[in-house]
């Protein structure tokens, strides 16, 4: 027995669900497993690992106790409504239970047609299988909450792009795959029932303390705000773009989720924009905050009926929760930057410091990731490093006089704080220069850097000389500017 499932969301109606297996694929050949996942998860590595077990997380084989199905939802894509999306080429194989007691969904992606894969084939291939993995583990790594990859695998079949790709299937680990979009897609029909079980069966798996609260629902909205603002600052305090922000993309768990075009910048730039599909910016890396909001906003509507009957007095709370969004990021973002800073206690000009060294780090074109980490250096006055990080090192001078006095009213030794500073500043992140030659090298076969890429990765806080490399900006010629979907 590989997997002992509980299969709670299979169990809700069936207008939550198409319930079938995933397809079959010709020649199942095992690319990755995460050891340490499936240990954590009370799944047994070795047997995962077999042919049998290979079977299963190719989709040949459904394991004992699943009850596979796809997912319905809707969502705005780019502010526009879509009244039925789902699971167009991933199944859900059920949930278990981890020793630590949390209820995990495991999930095959590129697992097939579903009746909600419209004109897509409901296949995914390795390199965004790979660029999923990648960026999944590192985020966990950095201890912002993410669904999670348990494994890759190869399909032995092409799947047809803009060129013939070799397919795959990405096991994902999520805390739920319930969505912004599940709650938009029963509004939309008008199913206040479903609506009502669907914001129980949350309330239940992610957020029990609601039910505790006066009025629980108002509770369950509070709660995801808090979720979804600590995440995106989290993102922000990392330099990561999600890309594809869609309601459909955010998962009422708070964790990351979807990675498709998503990036971490180099050069800081707030507007900076990977995605090759995001035209006008509107997920741009500064705009990650109102796009959150303006999810929420959506959730809330999908809630006000549950609130309270009265539809004035529902309306006027969510609305007063859903005004406070931007309120609550500041706070959650200022919480962030000051560790980023060095900062212990808050003051009222923190966010003018924050802002002036973002701002030194925009003028002269500086990495985001390096700036930070090298500030940790100069808490005691070792400047030259960071100094070095700006093309006008007189910029970081400038800002560096006020950070210094700022420093001085706090009682903390220089090595302390350098070392807290080091533990909110990483000094590895998957660079998108490293992450594309890594897919590149494994579509040829080559799955050495894609395996040297993940070592790095787990270690992120860390400065060790044989990571060195993983810490360089690109050169001009490896920038890359765009990011895709691969779907
Ligand atoms: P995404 O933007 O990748 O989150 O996907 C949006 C919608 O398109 C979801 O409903 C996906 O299931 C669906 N989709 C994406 N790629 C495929 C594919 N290759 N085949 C079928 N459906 C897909
Ligand atoms: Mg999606």
């Amino acid at each position: 027995m590989t997997f002992t499932f509980d299969n709670s969301y299979a169990r809700l109606p069936e207008r939550f669900h198409a319930r079938l297996p995933p397809v079959a694929v010709k020649q199942p050949g095992l690319v990755k497993l995460n050891a340490a996942l499936a240990h954590q998860l009370g799944l047994d590595a070795a047997a995962l690992g077999t042919p049998q077990g290979l079977a299963m997380l190719a989709g040949n084989q459904v394991p004992e106790g699943a009850d596979p199905l796809a997912m319905v939802y809707a969502g705005h894509q780019f502010g526009h409504f879509v009244p039925q999306l789902g699971d167009g080429r991933a199944i859900l194989l059920g949930e278990i239970v981890a020793p630590s007691g949390e209820r995990f969904d495991i999930q095959l992606k590129g697992s097939g047609r579903t009746p909600f894969s419209r004109a897509g084939d409901g296949r995914a291939s390795l390199g965004p299988v790979l660029r999923e993995y990648i960026l999944s583990e590192a985020m966990h790594a950095l201890a912002i909450p993410t669904t999670r990859s348990l494994a890759a695998v190869t399909t032995g079949e092409m799947v047809y792009r803009e060129r013939a790709l070799p397919g795959a299937v990405l096991t994902r680990v999520a805390q739920s795959h319930v969505r912004i979009g599940t709650f938009e897609y029963f509004l939309a029909r008008g199913d206040s029932d479903a609506l009502a079980r669907l914001a129980d069966y949350v309330i239940a798996r992610h957020y029990p303390d609601a039910l505790a609260a006066e009025r629980p629902y108002l509770a369950l909205l509070d709660a995801v705000v808090e979720r979804q603002v600590e995440l995106v600052v989290h993102w922000l305090g990392v330099g990561f773009i999600h890309g594809v922000m869609n309601t459909d993309n955010m998962s009422i768990a708070g964790e990351t989720i979807d990675y498709g075009p998503c990036a971490f910048m180099d050069t800081y730039d707030p507007a900076t924009v990977y995605s090759s599909i995001d035209h006008g910016g509107r997920y741009a890396y500064a705009n990650q905050p109102h796009i959150a909001h303006w999810n929420l906003a959506r959730l809330a509507q999908t809630l006000l009926p549950l609130i309270d009957a009265d539809t004035d007095t529902a309306a006027k709370m969510a609305q007063a929760m859903i005004d406070a969004v931007p309120e609550r990021f500041e706070h959650a973002y200022l919480k962030v930057f000051r560790a980023k800073l060095g900062l212990l206690e808050s003051e009222t000009d923190d966010a003018g410091l924050i802002a002036g060294f973002l701002g030194a780090m925009a003028k002269t074109g500086t990495d985001f990731t390096n700036g930070f980490r090298a500030l940790c250096d100069a808490v005691d006055g070792s400047d030259e490093r960071v100094r070095a990080e700006f093309s006008d090192p007189a910029a970081f001078d400038a800002w560096a006089a006020d950070w210094r006095a700022r420093l001085a009213r706090e009682r903390l030794s220089p090595a302390k704080r350098a070392a807290r500073m080091r533990g909110a500043n990483p000094a590895i992140i998957p660079r998108n220069h490293r992450v594309e030659a890594a897919l590149e090298a494994a579509v040829e076969g080559d799955f050495a850097p894609f395996e040297r890429l993940l070592e790095a990765l787990a270690h992120p806080w860390e400065e060790r000389p044989e990571y060195a490399a993983f810490t360089h900006p690109p050169q001009p010629h490896e920038v890359v500017r765009q990011t895709f979907c691969g779907t």
